[in-house]
């Protein structure tokens, strides 16, 4: 049985993604700019996508820049709203478990003049509330925080956050990394005091190389690619649309039996909490320790409904990570998107976790087609292996 439990990495695209990516492709190939009607055929996938997106989102098509993902979403959101804004202040706040596509950018500002701030994380991998609101100053333009982390699925209070902090300054600009939330969560950005949000296609069972950028029109910002002046001059470069018709399609889907689907989510990570934690040296990360035994549905819909960050003492993660591919079981280590970088996860770091045990933590991510079965299996396979590379690893 092939159990792909690496969904927060990346999904796979739906039949209906599948066939929208290749009609588009295939025969509607115009350059949306082109006045002909294969260019008007092109530019009409564009205005639909953007209406599916923009009525999932409560807002208008105006206010959805379509880009290449999370990572040029999030750049463009950063660096396009503190160099708009600049006159206006030089600091920014984010957090301590941000994804390198906030941090990278918010480290390249801060060497070009900008100062940058981070709110610290409790063991749960939540915002220190108070903490945040006190880094908040005059010169402060622009808070950004993501809405589910992607290593532990630690979820935040994003409209109580936009409420106290816009209440400390008005007009200070709330940027939200929704790339693991979005289709988990109805995300509103106008009711939850949201500026500009960021979302990524392959997440949600969309094609790779596509993400949008949510900027509500009432702020500023500058754009980073410059060019032909496409998407009215906020992204250059000629749209990507068969993966912009395919996200629309993704879009569309996402919303449908959207409860049951979520509630399904939570009854399998249920499951594979109570299961996993019956092994000796075994901890979920991200769950307050007092209902460890009980792992009320309560406390766990706190957290994001797909996301589950295991630690598994005295097994290295790649180690563990390769005996479960041996058995069709695919998974990543602690987060897929550091692989590169040997160095501890930020994350893990912030909520406190010791040094041995980040390195033998292994993120489990389900997505819609995650069924009973292979939970089980997995399982299974987990209880199997675990005992025997325990064994491999001390006598080495
Ligand atoms: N933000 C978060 C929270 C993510 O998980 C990711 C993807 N790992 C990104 C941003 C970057 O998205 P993309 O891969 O589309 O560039």
């Amino acid at each position: 049985m092939e159990v792909y439990l690496d969904n927060s990495a990346t999904t796979k695209v739906t039949e209906g993604v599948k066939n929208k990516l290749m009609q588009v492709l295939c025969e509607d190939y115009g350059n949306p700019s082109s006045m002909h009607i294969l260019g008007v055929n092109a530019e009409n996938h564009i205005k639909a996508a953007a209406l599916i997106i923009a009525n999932s989102l409560k807002v208008e098509p105006k206010e959805i820049i379509f880009t290449s993902g999370g990572t040029e979403s999030n750049n463009l959101a950063l660096i396009g709203t503190a160099l708009a804004n600049k006159r206006s202040g030089n600091h920014i706040i984010t957090t301590k478990i941000e994804h390198p596509s906030v941090i990278q950018p918010l480290d390249f500002l801060e060497e070009h003049g900008f100062e940058i701030s981070y709110a610290p994380v409790d063991e749960m991998g939540k915002i220190i509330k108070e903490k945040l609101y006190e880094l908040i100053r005059e010169n402060t333009i622009l808070v950004s925080i993501m809405y589910v982390n992607n290593e532990i699925g630690s979820v935040q209070e994003i409209a109580e956050l936009a409420t106290n902090m816009k209440r400390i300054k008005e007009d200070l600009i709330f940027h939200v990394d929704a790339t693991q939330a979005f289709g988990k969560y109805q995300i509103y950005p106008k009711r939850e005091g949201i500026d500009l949000l960021t979302f990524s296609g392959h997440k949600i069972h969309g094609p790779k190389g596509i993400g949008v950028l949510y900027v509500s029109d009432k702020v500023k910002i500058q754009p980073v690619l410059f060019g032909g002046g496409h998407q009215r001059g906020m992204r250059s470069g000629t749209e990507n649309v068969p993966a912009i018709a395919g996200l629309g399609q993704a879009v569309t889907e996402l919303y449908t039996d959207f409860n049951e689907k979520i509630a399904t989510f939570y009854e399998l990570k249920q499951k594979f909490i109570i299961e996993v934690s019956k092994l000796e040296g075994v901890t979920v990360n991200g769950l307050p320790k007092e209902y460890m035994n009980s792992f009320a549905m309560e406390e766990l819909k706190k957290t994001a409904p797909h996301i589950i960050s295991v630690s598994f003492q005295g097994v290295r993660s790649e180690v563990f990570l390769h005996a479960l591919e041996e058995k069709q079981i695919y998974v990543s280590a602690g987060s897929a998107c550091n692989t590169n970088h040997p160095v501890p996860s930020a994350t893990l770091t912030a909520i406190g976790m010791p040094k041995d045990l980040i390195s033998s933590t292994l993120r489990f991510s389900m997505s819609e087609s995650t069924t009973e079965e292979e939970i089980e299996y997995a399982l299974e396979q987990i209880r199997e292996l675990l005992p025997v590379l325990r064994r491999y690893t001390r006598r080495k």
